[in-house]
């Protein structure tokens, strides 16, 4: 099915067509837990939407779903998406501030991941 849809639409070119895909695709929810336990404290805390400055490029994401523990001061969550932006965040100019959902309905494949 790649090879035949690559043949109709990118001129047999599969990483465009999948680059594209990954542009257009979007859910409405995500598949984290509701809840996330605190590394500093071990409380169990809400999973909700939290502002992230990803690592040394200064790069600020909004409305990225973390827990947060106001005791610890410490944001827990998936490693997999703080992983996946502190890589987007490396490609982006440094202090730029970005909404997760406006980054996730771009529908740009600027960032490879
Ligand atoms: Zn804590």
């Amino acid at each position: 099915m790649l090879a035949l849809k690559a043949a109709l639409w990118t001129n047999g070119n599969e990483q465009k067509l999948v680059e594209r895909a990954i542009g257009a695709y979007v859910e409405q929810t995500n598949q984290l837990p509701e809840t996330a336990t605190c590394s500093g404290c071990h409380r169990t805390l809400p999973v909700k939407p939290t502002t992230f400055t990803a690592g040394q490029s200064k790069v600020t994401f909004l409305d990225v779903p973390l827990a947060s523990c106001e005791e610890c001061n410490t944001q827990t969550g998936s490693l997999f998406l703080m992983a996946a932006l502190e890589e987007i965040a490396e490609q982006m100019e440094p202090g730029t501030v970005v909404s997760l959902t406006d980054l996730l309905s771009s529908n740009k494949a600027d960032f490879v991941l």
